[in-house]
């Protein structure tokens, strides 16, 4: 859902800012895709575990689209019992009302971005809301029902310290949201704090700072009695999110809209594909029967393996498991990959038999260990 109020400063999506977004034409040209793709797939009635109303800002949709999109999803697809559907909302497009409409409209998890509990760095995000605003937002949507809710919270805003960092992570393990996402905060090319800190990092927390509030909210977030399930990503125990979790475990998966993307694993190896990120020329291919793709790609062998090993590493409490693996691509991890011994004896992953796991060291050097697995031949 790619439209927002207001376009934050630090944001590479291909979200664009509208006020009045066209959503009964969105809601139409999404309808008009999934018909198409699940019957070009042989997907029609296929079983539906998850929805996920990402973006942009699904929230500011009024909760009758919400319900179309819903109902067309469902329409075309067969729900499976105890179907999630998540909501992202931000928290000036939020109230009791629309939160209540929204849970009636089938929504029966919601993710809300909160980004920082402080005003100096809500301000300095160009967030549209206050910190008391994501609170309310919160407290309404338990008020609405909602007994699966989401936060999103970023780190390493520029001027921020690991006190403060301290202060946010324990406000929000207060609340107890079922979820909590962390992102660092990345500087992107093309946004306008590429221009403001894009060089040498200035006026951003050090590399090290950074780190440290990693490891801090690993700390703060499962001492209470958070679980650390994915490298991102903590849950209280049975709210993992079952649509992330499909991605992590190589799950099929169809994205509809500007700039979704898709996997599905077979034939072959697998192959994804993405659509067009421009919302308005989305709509108009779609409305002339046209397909949204920008492009897409088989996976090979070798590719498919290193996929699964990456996300399989960045299941923090489950890893790699080695079985799986063996079952699907006939060799075990460490028959496909050399280095796991060097990297056991650093301290960076644990190995019990064919499986594997990072360490909470290991933590910090996804990105390293990664390139220091090499493929073997086979
Ligand atoms: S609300 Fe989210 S998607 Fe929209 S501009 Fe801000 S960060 Fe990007």
């Amino acid at each position: 859902m790619p439209f927002c109020k207001r376009k934050c400063p630090y944001c590479d999506f291909k979200s664009i800012e509208s006020a009045r977004p066209p959503e009964d034409r969105f809601a139409f040209c999404l309808s008009k895709e999934l018909e198409k793709l699940t019957g070009e797939e042989g997907l029609h009635k296929a079983l539906l575990r998850t929805i996920y109303l990402g973006g942009g800002t699904p929230s500011i949709l009024s909760p009758e689209t919400v319900a179309k999109i819903i109902g067309s999803i469902k329409s075309f697809l067969r729900p499976a019992e105890g179907l999630e559907v998540t909501l992202e909302a931000n928290p000036d497009t939020v109230g009791l009302q629309k939160l209540a409409a929204f849970r009636k409209a089938g929504a029966t998890r919601l993710s809300i971005g909160f980004q920082a509990l402080d005003d100096r760095h809500l301000v300095l995000l160009g967030r549209p809301h206050t910190a008391e605003a994501a609170l309310d937002a919160f407290r309404l949507a338990r008020e609405a029902g909602f007994d699966n809710v989401g936060v999103d919270l970023m780190f390493a805003i520029p001027g921020q310290t690991l006190a403060d960092w301290e202060a946010t992570l324990k406000r929000v393990s207060v609340l107890r949201p079922e979820h909590i996402s962390l992102y660092g905060l990345t500087i992107e090319e093309g946004t306008p704090f590429h221009g403001r800190y894009g060089k040498g990092r200035e006026g951003l927390p050090s590399e090290e700072t950074e780190a440290r509030m990693y490891v801090m909210a690993r700390e703060v977030l499962t001492g209470a009695g958070y679980s650390h399930y994915e490298v991102s990503n903590f849950s209280l125990p049975g709210y993992q999110s079952a649509h992330n979790s499909r991605y992590w475990k190589g799950g099929d998966y169809l994205g509809i809209g500007p700039s979704a993307h898709s996997y599905l694993s077979r034939p072959g190896w697998g192959r994804r594909w993405w659509n067009i990120a421009g919302p308005y020329e989305y709509m108009e291919r779609v409305e002339k029967r046209e397909s949204p793709k920008e492009a897409g790609e088989a996976l090979t062998r070798e590719e498919a393996m290193a996929e699964a090993m990456m996300l399989g590493l960045r299941m923090v409490e489950e890893g790699v498991n080695g079985a799986l693996f063996a079952e699907r691509f006939g060799l075990a991890p460490g028959e496909a990959f050399s280095g796991w011994d060097e990297l056991a004896s650093e301290g960076l992953v644990t190995k019990r038999g064919q499986d594997f796991k990072l360490t909470e060291k290991g933590l910090l050097f996804l990105n390293e260990i990664l390139l220091r697995l090499s493929p073997k031949a086979s």
